[in-house]
């Protein structure tokens, strides 16, 4: 496997120990295998590291059960200034600057914002620093929040260009059943396309101290695939993973990257952008856009919400509420609600083209991807 840029994601769980402290020896473990991927195998490294939470609960004597919100987000404030102390002198020793990246899901769900994370990544690593990223849970409200960082691995994939996104885990890779409770349980080596059956196998159980499992990790390889970037979920206790991953040893789960990957404009609509408002869609229009890639007439819009202007991202949805794509509008809410509401001759002439549900592009000729320029 030749990887050039990879991204590396380590769960809270591999990183303490079960006072809840952090585990040198598990970071000095890992620091030891990037250092050596960075000076040996000349790759470009960007880590994307959990344990803030669990390091502050663990200095702060707090239960991981008994704390609020607020006391996690303070416990986050605590940890991530142990956590990369920690790095610190861990990559030192390797002989590696480090630099601390926390970002939250506006980061990157506004095109501007995601550009710039894009170019201090870039910079980062052509100076030879390794990125450390971590979501900046002491701010991160619901609204804004990736949730968990298998999913901001996947994202940060996405933004820093990476060729292989490689998920550490306690387990050592996608099972059919959950194999902590089930014995007869079977490692998947390769996943070439996500399935509804897998998202059920994932189950959603995550491990004390983090916010994953394995439903996280298939979210975040999703991302990875439609980019082109093949995704590895390995156990993180593998000894020299990061190097026999790389080697090419069949280790963990291997999901492999679509051959066509999207357009870097459309990933970004696809999974960074958050979607202004909402259409929905009668059968016929739900039919037209995923079965025929067809144009969206206005007569198969039966619903409008939220505010948006011309060149937002809205997404797509039928009319139970299932959302089936995502798309870049060419006129504004307003706009749209009135020639709904006069429905004058000509309206229905009046169209917004969708391309697939998952390369969700609505367009208008002279407006294409209006607003998404890179
Ligand atoms: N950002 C959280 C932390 O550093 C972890 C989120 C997760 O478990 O995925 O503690």
């Amino acid at each position: 496997m030749t990887a050039r840029r990879i991204v590396v994601k380590i769960g809270s769980s591999s990183l303490t120990r079960a006072d809840g402290l952090l585990s040198i020896e598990s970071m000095a473990r890992l620091a030891a295998q990037i250092g050596a991927l960075r000076h040996t195998d000349g790759a470009e490294v960007i880590l994307v590291s959990s344990g803030a939470v669990a390091a502050g609960l663990g200095r702060l004597h707090w239960r991981p059960s008994e704390v609020t919100l607020r006391e996690k987000q303070s416990a986050a404030a605590v940890g991530q200034g142990l956590l990369i102390d920690a790095y610190r002198d861990l990559f030192a020793v390797q002989d590696v600057e480090v630099a601390q990246v926390l970002l939250v899901r506006s980061d990157l769900e506004e095109r501007r914002r995601y550009v710039h994370v894009r170019n201090t990544l870039s910079t980062l690593l052509r100076h030879g620093v390794l990125p450390i990223v971590n979501e900046n849970d002491t701010v991160a409200v619901d609204e804004i929040r990736f949730g968990d960082n298998d999913t901001l691995a996947g994202l940060v994939a996405l933004v820093a260009d990476a060729n292989l996104l490689l998920l550490l885990t306690d387990t050592d890779g996608f099972y059919d059943a959950d194999p902590r409770t089930e014995s007869s349980a079977q490692k998947i080596p390769d996943v070439w396309e996500l399935t509804d059956s897998m998202a059920k196998m994932a189950g959603r159980a995550g491990s004390r101290v983090g916010t994953g499992g394995m439903r996280t990790k298939l979210e975040a390889a999703r991302i990875a695939m439609d980019a082109g970037i093949d995704t590895v979920v390995v156990g993180s206790e593998e000894p020299d993973v990061l190097q026999r991953v790389l080697a090419g040893e069949p280790l963990g789960t291997t999901f492999h990257a679509r051959r066509d990957p999207l357009p870097r404009k459309k990933l970004w609509m696809v999974h960074g952008s958050r979607p202004a408002g909402r259409l929905t869609l009668d059968a016929g229009a739900v039919d037209a856009v995923l079965e025929r890639s067809a144009s969206l007439l206005l007569p198969g819009i039966t619903g409008i919400s939220g505010a948006f202007r011309s060149g937002d991202v809205i997404e797509l949805a039928t009319l139970s509420g299932r959302v089936i794509g995502k798309g870049i509008v060419n006129c504004s809410s307003w706009d749209l609600k009135d020639w709904l509401a006069r429905r004058k001759p000509g309206a229905a002439a009046r169209e917004l083209r969708v391309v697939h549900h998952r390369e969700m592009s609505i367009e208008r000729e002279g407006i294409r991807d209006a607003g998404i320029e890179a």
